[in-house]
């Protein structure tokens, strides 16, 4: 399922360029045009979810699927052992600002808990 104007939909579909580090067939996941961190990686599922309140039971294997592929990545990106932080965020009140879930992957510095 995409949605023709939901922008990570024309990332999945190749519409939109992207700099893209991995996939599988439930997900990709690519830099983050504006990073916040040495690494900053976006995890999404190609099936187009609003958000994490539009998760569906059969939606589990889905999203451990994005936890997976944040491992993989944090692997490859050399911060599997200093620590790193992948975090979704969900409406506009926790700062969503795009409309199709995504798994924030970010490291490769110290990062402040809580977050702001
Ligand atoms: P959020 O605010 O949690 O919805 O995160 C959306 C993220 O998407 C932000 O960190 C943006 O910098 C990022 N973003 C927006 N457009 C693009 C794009 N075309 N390619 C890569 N990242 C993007």
């Amino acid at each position: 399922m995409t949605e023709p104007d939901c922008l990570f939909c024309r990332i999945v579909s190749g519409d939109v360029p992207a700099d893209v580090v991995y996939e599988s067939d439930e997900a990709i996941a690519f830099r983050d045009i504006n990073p916040q961190a040495p690494t900053h990686v976006l995890v999404i599922p190609r099936k187009h979810i609003a958000t994490i309140n539009d998760l569906e039971d059969g939606d589990a294997g889905l999203v451990g699927s994005l936890y997976l592929a944040a491992k993989a990545i944090a692997a490859a990106e050399g911060i599997a052992d200093a620590g790193y932080r992948a975090v979704m965020n969900c409406n506009e009140g926790a700062g969503q600002s795009v409309f199709h879930i995504h798994l924030h992957v970010l490291g490769g510095r110290a990062l402040s808990w809580p977050p702001g």
